[in-house]
């Protein structure tokens, strides 16, 4: 449950709330900050009922949920945050594309994919020097050496790095080089690295996990903002479904429902939505229809000899495709595709 404050509610009505909830025995948290105030109330087996709280001075409304987020949402922030990465501002009512290898393989396959990535504009290059995997005989990313060639690759060139981090151990030398952190799907739901990566000083691209709600994702923004995370982006990746076309289930549904709920900016990421290449053009297209404000892709220049995910990396002529296309879409919805 979460009891919500008026703007104008004084620290000493919210004070005088949160003894209420403590004194009916239920656990009670003030969050937000001076003017944008909430209670998050837990714990009892059911929930008090919302009348006492309404009832309370500078109470302007009482969210039954259970597990609410309220830092992510629009109860907190109405407008549109936009979120900076360098000189890029990711949510601003314009398009941003993030293009990259999955994962850097080499000096020449990663200055190579740069080159081509600055040329078409794209200010923010993504590549994996830590790749979750799910066999463990498969390429985990070449690690610290991964890392140090993303740092050369940026210094050369000034594009900005995003980047995955999979561990708290090695935290401190992704943030050193990321210019958004990246959390990958399958950390979404972990909780302690959300809380380290909070504290890191980094903005930070929040990938939704495959098997979770909407809700759940927010919560998990909710811990990033909670802990101090300077902005925080939230991507859809896919979800899994039940056929066999497509690697996930690409859930365009999801981005409207954030846009309503969240004042978070919302890419999609259709090359591991789909996990092929021919299907990466027609998501990336219907994405920004939906009110994406941005995506991001996977690119190679040579997909065959890809150490990760091959099948989905899109050709650099596909791009100049997709970067077309991307811009004809966003200009019919009045935006604008600043790369
Ligand atoms: C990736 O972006 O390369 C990646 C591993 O994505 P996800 O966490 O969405 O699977
Ligand atoms: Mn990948």
């Amino acid at each position: 449950m979460l009891i919500v404050f008026r703007p104008n509610a004084c620290e000493d009505e919210v004070e005088a709330t949160i003894a209420l909830v403590l004194r009916l025995g239920y656990h009670g948290e003030v969050i937000g900050r001076p003017g944008r105030r909430a209670i998050a109330v837990g714990g009892g087996l059911s929930a008090p009922g919302p009348d006492m709280f309404l009832a309370q001075a500078g109470v302007d409304q009482v969210v039954s949920d259970p597990n609410p987020a309220f830092l992510a949402t629009r109860l907190y922030e109405p407008e549109d945050s936009v979120i900076e990465v360098g000189d890029v501002r990711i949510g601003d009512g314009g398009i941003t594309l993030i293009a990259g290898p999955c994962a850097v393989e080499s000096e020449t396959q990663l200055f190579d994919v740069a080159e081509k990535v600055q040329k078409r504009g794209i200010a923010i290059l993504r590549a994996g020097a830590y790749k979750p995997r799910t066999s463990p005989w498969s390429f985990q990313g070449l690690g610290a050496r991964g890392l140090q060639l993303l740092d050369e690759v940026k210094r050369a060139t000034g594009l900005y790095i995003a980047t995955e981090v999979v561990s708290e151990t090695t935290l401190g030398d992704v943030a050193k080089v990321a210019d958004l952190v990246q959390i990958g799907a399958r950390n979404m739901k972990n909780y302690e690295l959300l809380k380290a990566v909070a504290r890191c000083g980094r903005p930070v691209l929040l990938k939704r996990g495959a098997d979770a709600l909407l809700s759940e994702l927010l919560l998990s923004a909710e811990y990033l903002l909670a802990g101090g995370a300077p902005g925080v982006v939230l991507c859809e990746r896919g979800v899994r479904g039940f056929g066999d076309h497509a690697r996930n289930t690409l859930d365009l549904a999801v981005v409207p429902a954030i846009k309503r709920r969240s004042h978070l900016p919302i890419l999609v990421d259709p090359s591991h939505g789909t996990g092929s290449r021919e299907m990466v053009l027609p998501l990336a297209r219907a994405a920004i229809a939906a009110g994406a404000d941005g995506l991001l892709v996977e690119v190679h220049p040579r997909p065959e000899e890809a150490l990760v995910d091959g099948p989905q990396a899109l050709l650099f002529d596909d791009l100049d495709v997709l970067c077309r296309d991307v811009q004809a879409i966003a200009s019919v919805l009045g935006r604008v595709a600043r790369r």
